[in-house]
């Protein structure tokens, strides 16, 4: 049988559009056998998604997707399979959402500086009570009519060099793949093709990767175009990682990144999942 795995996935519990039990309906609706939630520095939604996914068929794999500063680039490293009750990791991800929460009043006085007025308490009702992402801040900027789409919004408001942007630490590379493998866990560079960076300093991000534990690069994405699903398999072979598969899905109003219509991973690419003991990693239905 065919097991559709998507390992990349968001709700409301960071920018997502779905809470979590929804997200897994939905998933399960499109033919997810493996699912794994990754909201941005929480594991909040887990317990909601767990609950959802009893009796559903689906098993669903613990999830995170930790916000990292490497070499003055923010990269992404998502977390799968460990506990999430473990203290360092918590500790971790609680320190970067203090400073999400920083960020997201600095991001809201420096738009006021600049004569769009209310954008902090305007993310903020977005984000529902959970935390802020510049996603929140993006969709009250549509929203009031300051640019046409999400994509323009970012590139006009919320990018280095722009009026809402904030420069800042996230967390260091090896400390965050530290803390997913002293949950027991493994780590994975989130679509590293989206990082606009050089090959040569793609492939220096993939050695200390390599070298701090990591286990994999997403290498099927729901923003990667094929080529790059190529090129990011021959990456993870060079070094000796395996693959991973995730559409990055922040709800239906972005279509192009559909839950459980992934294309397959390259042949060359060593599935993450090879060595996962019949899904022993899964939360216990
Ligand atoms: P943050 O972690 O708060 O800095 O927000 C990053 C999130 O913003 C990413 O996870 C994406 O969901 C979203 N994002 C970043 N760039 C764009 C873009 N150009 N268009 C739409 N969403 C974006
Ligand atoms: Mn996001
Ligand atoms: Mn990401
Ligand atoms: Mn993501």
């Amino acid at each position: 049988m065919n097991v559709c795995y998507d390992l990349h996935t968001h709700t409301t519990a960071s920018d997502g559009t779905l809470p979590p039990s929804v997200l897994v309906a939905r998933a399960v609706a499109a033919g997810v056998d493996v699912l794994a939630v990754t909201d941005h520095d929480t594991t909040e939604g887990l317990l909601e998604a767990s609950t959802a996914a009893k009796g559903s068929g689906i098993c669903l794999v613990t999830g995170v997707e930790i916000s990292v500063t490497w070499s003055g680039q923010v990269v992404h490293i998502v977390g799968l399979g460990f506990d999430p009750e473990n203290k360092t990791l918590q500790a971790g991800l609680a320190e970067l959402r203090r400073f999400r929460g920083w960020r997201a009043e600095e991001i809201g006085r420096r738009l006021e500086k600049h004569g769009i007025s209310g954008a902090y308490e305007g993310a903020k009702g977005y984000s529902n009570g959970h935390l802020i992402s510049r996603t929140h801040f993006a969709r009250f900027l549509v929203e009031q009519g300051y640019a046409p789409d999400m994509r323009k919004v970012f590139k006009q408001f919320l990018t280095q060099g722009k009026p809402g942007h904030v420069a800042g630490e996230w967390a260091d590379l090896g400390k965050a793949v530290g803390w997913i493998h002293g949950a027991g866990g493994e780590a994975v560079i989130a679509h590293p093709a989206r990082y606009g960076m050089t090959r040569t300093k793609l492939r220096r991000l993939i050695g200390e990767f390599q070298e701090a534990g990591g286990a994999a690069l997403e290498v099927v994405s729901g923003s990667h175009s094929r080529d790059e699903a190529f090129t990011m398999a021959k990456h993870s072979r060079d070094f000796s990682l395996r693959a991973s598969v995730g559409s990055d899905y922040h709800g239906p109003e972005t279509p192009w990144a559909d839950l459980g219509k992934l294309s397959a991973l390259p042949d060359n690419a060593v599935p993450i999942w090879r060595g996962w003991p019949d899904l022993a990693v899964s939360i216990p239905a």
